[in-house]
This record gives C-alpha cells, sequence and structure tokens, in this order.
C-alpha cells in the first residue's frame, strides 16, 4: 500500500463573510463559520481520502482545537503524529468579501513549536513512506529534518513552497525533488532565488520555452509543477525522461468542473499527487499529475477545504480510470 507523509500546520478557522473588507477603525458585522484548516492538514486529508496510508506530523495545543484536530484525523484513518505543543493550536483570522477577496491573520501558536528533533523522532514512519510531502507553515528546520530522513529512506520529497511570503532556503529546495507552486508562490520564489522580478499575473502569458526557463533557475535538479487555477498546471522536468514521459516540458490542462469553492484546491492538488507518486510508483509522472488535477478539480465543486476533498471512489466515478 502506498504510504505518505506529510509534515504541516493544523490551523483552528475562524471565517467571516462580510460585504466589503473592514477597513482600519472600523467595526462589522459577518455571517461566522469556523472548522478545521492548515496546509498540511488539508494536504493529508487529501493524500488519506485520495486512498495513501497517510502518517502526518504536526504540532498541536493541548485544547478545543488540538481535540478537533485528533477526532477528524481519527474520522480520516489519518497517522496522527503531534507533538504536544505549550502554546494554542494554530488559528486562522479570516475575512472573506462580497467579492470574493479575502484577508487573513495566521497565528501560528503550536505550529512553530514543530522541533527537527520531534521529526527525527517519526523516522519509521518516513522510512515507509514512498512520498513525503510539506509546506512553509511549519519551521524550517523541521522540513529539512523530514526531508533529509526521506533522501536517506529513498521516498521522494515534494515541497508546496506555499503561503508565498514564506522563504524556501536553497537548502531546502536542494533536499526537494518536486517543487509545486502555484503563480504567485512561483513568482516569490524566483524573485528570491533567481533574481528575477516576473510578476504573477504576467507568468500565465509567458510560452512555454520561458515557463520551463524558469523552473529550470529554481530548481535545477528536479521537477517544477506550476498550478495554474483553471488552466490546469504546467510541468517542466530536469532530464528530458523521468518515468516514462517523453518530454521535457508540457502543460496538463485542469479537469472539466463547475467550480463553486477553490479554496483549498492547491492542497488537494498536492495531496493527490504526493497519494498518486506513493501508490503507483511505475505510473508516468504526467499520469499522476493528471489525477492530481481530477482530484482538485473535483474539489473545487464543494464548498470548504478539508472538508471537501473527494475520495478517490469519486474522482474514478466522475473522471473515469
Ligand atoms: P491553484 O492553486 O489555483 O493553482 O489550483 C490548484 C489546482 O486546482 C489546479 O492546478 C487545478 O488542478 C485545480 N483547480 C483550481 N481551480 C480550478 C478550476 N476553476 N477548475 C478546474 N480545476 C481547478
Amino acid at each position: 500500500m502506498g504510504r505518505v507523509v506529510v509534515v504541516g500546520s493544523f490551523n483552528v478557522d475562524h471565517v467571516w463573510r462580510v460585504a466589503e473588507l473592514p477597513r482600519p477603525g472600523e467595526t462589522l458585522s459577518g455571517e461566522y463559520r469556523t472548522g478545521p484548516g492548515g496546509k498540511g492538514f488539508n494536504q493529508a486529508t487529501a493524500a488519506a481520502r485520495a486512498g495513501a496510508a497517510t502518517a502526518f506530523v504536526c504540532a498541536l495545543g493541548e485544547d478545543a482545537g488540538g481535540q478537533l484536530a485528533r477526532a477528524l484525523a481519527t474520522a480520516d484513518g489519518i497517522d496522527l503524529r503531534d507533538l504536544p505543543g505549550r502554546a494554542p493550536t494554530g488559528t486562522a483570522g479570516i475575512y472573506v468579501g462580497g467579492d470574493g477577496r479575502n484577508s487573513i491573520v495566521i497565528g501560528p501558536g503550536a505550529n512553530a513549536e514543530l522541533s527537527p528533533a520531534f521529526v527525527e523522532g517519526q523516522g519509521d514512519a518516513v522510512a515507509a513512506a514512498g512520498a513525503v510531502l510539506a509546506q512553509l507553515e511549519s519551521p524550517v528546520a523541521a522540513v529539512e529534518t523530514a526531508f533529509r530522513l526521506a533522501r536517506a529512506a529513498g521516498a521522494t520529497t515534494l515541497l508546496n513552497p506555499a503561503p508565498a511570503d514564506a522563504l524556501a532556503p536553497a537548502s531546502l529546495l536542494a533536499l526537494a525533488d518536486i517543487v509545486t507552486p502555484n503563480e504567485s508562490e512561483f513568482a516569490a520564489q524566483l524573485r528570491r532565488h533567481a533574481g528575477e522580478a516576473v510578476a504573477a499575473e504576467a507568468l500565465g502569458q509567458l510560452d512555454d520555452d520561458a515557463l520551463h526557463a524558469h523552473c529550470r533557475r529554481l530548481l535545477p535538479h528536479g521537477t517544477v509543477v506550476v498550478t495554474l487555477g483553471a488552466q490546469g498546471c504546467f510541468v517542466s522536468h530536469a532530464g528530458v525522461c523521468l518515468r516514462g514521459d517523453a518530454h521535457a516540458r508540457y502543460r496538463v490542462p485542469a479537469a472539466p468542473v463547475r467550480a463553486v469553492d477553490t479554496t483549498g484546491a492547491g492542497d488537494a492538488f498536492n495531496g493527490a499527487l504526493a497519494a498518486s507518486l506513493a501508490l503507483r510508483p511505475h505510473a508516468a509522472f504526467v499520469e499522476h499529475v493528471r489525477y492530481a488535477n481530477r482530484y482538485a478539480g473535483l474539489s473545487t465543486e464543494r464548498p470548504g477545504a478539508a472538508a471537501a476533498m473527494p475520495r478517490d471512489a469519486e474522482v474514478r466515478a466522475r473522471f473515469g480510470g
């Protein structure tokens, strides 16, 4: 059975829907809901529902948020490896305006306490994994430890360099086999690592040769998958041939869906990609990306993030395969 380890964040999201985003000094009322979030937890939920035996390495507070994470992990059969933190469980305050734009403040809380020593202690899970997936909402030193263990065990490492304002240092990129930015994350990482000022909006206009050249500068040794929302994604490999792929670069179109809420679509894509790599290690890379597009596409037809993650059987019933 394919095994995935996700190292990352769990947050309790507090979401208010408001007509207009509040200005400084303003008090507004809005429709409120709360639920689970955090890129790590969303991606672990996606990997588990895509069919991989999934372990989630995180740090939780000894509070109601921590209990919520434990209950949800149990419900999805996720092997929760949590460091009990002294700080409260991570939180996110999210205002969503009538035009769909949002403003978010994150309180990292316990997520900031995830330590290299604790990750080191999860070596058994990493050693059994086909793929190890992480983001940038957890301390970089903890993610580097996980990737070093993964490298030693022969597991594929996937870095989702999100959020865009977080730094993926060169030492971390060096340990990543696959990097999966969206357009704004790609622009941010290019600015930092290749010294190139490319506007996120301009990336969508670039031809394949130009995009491929940017990808090669960001990750000379590995594969870059740039997710492009409703346009699907762009794949750039270091070599001409990787696991049966005939081209060094190609686009994979998005699945035909009726999107109602794209929150967490990137998380769905990453979790499904890691699961597919672990479950079908001999398949061509393009097949994994096609699956991740379908999985993420289906997730956009439902509201919410972790709650919207479909099951593998639903993806197959909808798109075949
Ligand atoms: P993004 O983070 O917006 O680049 O989206 C991640 C992935 O989710 C994309 O690569 C697509 O596979 C999928 N996706 C996002 N938005 C849509 C959409 N409107 N229609 C179909 N698929 C989508």
